[in-house]
């Protein structure tokens, strides 16, 4: 007889998988509130639609169970077979009718949840590769499905908010940001942007945790002579601006030196890839490119080459 509880027991695991089936219940509980005819209108992501969006959303499911499948088994099962099949995959899927839709959402995410919930607990470290060609513990797929649905459950446009999200994901998507902010900063030359949440003791992010008073000894982030640029505001609101899903807010530069960045753009973390149309999933976006304005590159400019890229408030555009 199956059993029907999980089967790994790891407490980290255990409850990165809460996260991600309480993410999942969220965001299906905004897409059941949509009408049919609700899913011909616009998504919070530029260029898609809520058909494309939710298409998106249940085919990750079906990638993500793969390289469950494939860390269970050993036949090794690519998320997808190329980055056009996965456009392509999404394309098509919105066509369909919306029923259709809804049961590929649901459909996807059971059969995602009972992947993990099946899989020994000796398997749970064994690598597997994701759509960017990173080689990541299968434990990771977790975490990949946690950050689509609770951002994807805000892009819906019908409610979702950031502020319902449980504070430790809102610290662990910080985090997200803050890091790849630093791993493109000596290539780029951005500003050293430390994000402060003033609802939280400590500070999320690496950058953040090396606040700029202790600096220097870790080793952790690139040399530079530059101060860095400490953005201040509640950890959902720096959250909500920093991924282009909310205005500035309560976000401001904390030494005073002037008004919130200007905001916004295009980069993904992680699972998007390089795909135009995913890149429009804006959740992250790139500190301008000039830094001297300490902002943002403005949201819905083509940016082009990401290494020229300025906000509006720079010389050179
Ligand atoms: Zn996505």
């Amino acid at each position: 007889m199956a059993v029907r509880r999980d089967l790994v027991s790891d407490p980290a695991i255990t409850s990165a998988l809460l996260l991600a089936r309480r993410g999942q219940a969220y965001y299906s509980r905004k897409l059941n509130e949509l009408t049919d005819a609700d899913f011909d209108e616009p998504s919070l992501l530029a260029g898609w639609n809520r058909r494309q969006l939710v298409a998106h959303v249940g085919l990750n499911a079906r990638a993500l169970a793969r390289l469950v499948e494939w860390a269970a088994t050993g036949i090794k099962s690519p998320m997808y077979s190329s980055p056009a099949e996965r456009d392509e995959g999404i394309e098509l899927s919105a066509t369909l009718p919306v029923q259709a839709l809804r049961n590929l959402s649901d459909h996807a995410a059971i059969h995602l949840t009972v992947e993990w919930r099946d899989l020994p607990p000796d398997r749970w470290s064994r690598p597997v590769r994701t759509a960017q060609g990173r080689t990541v513990p299968v434990s990771e797929t977790v975490w990949m499905r946690t950050r689509e649905v609770w951002m994807h459950a805000v892009d819906l446009r019908n409610g979702g908010r950031i502020a319902d999200f449980p504070p430790e994901l809102v610290d662990a998507l910080l985090d997200d940001v803050v890091g790849a902010w630093q791993r493109r900063r000596a290539n780029e030359g951005l500003p050293d942007f430390v994000l402060d949440p003033t609802d939280r003791g400590t500070r999320p992010g690496s950058g953040a945790a090396n606040g700029a008073g202790e600096r220097g000894g870790t080793g952790a982030r690139p040399a530079t002579t530059a101060p860095p640029v400490v953005l201040s505001g509640t950890a959902a609101g720096l959250l909500g601006w920093a991924t282009g899903r909310a205005a500035a807010g309560d976000v401001v530069v904390a030494d005073g030196e002037g008004a919130p960045p200007h905001h916004a753009g295009s980069e993904t973390i992680g699972s998007h890839g390089t795909a135009q149309r995913l890149r429009l999933h804006r959740l992250l976006d790139p500190p301008c490119a000039a830094g001297a304005c300490r902002g943002l590159a403005a949201r819905g400019v083509d940016r082009g080459d990401e290494r020229t890229v300025r906000c509006s408030q720079c010389p050179g555009r």
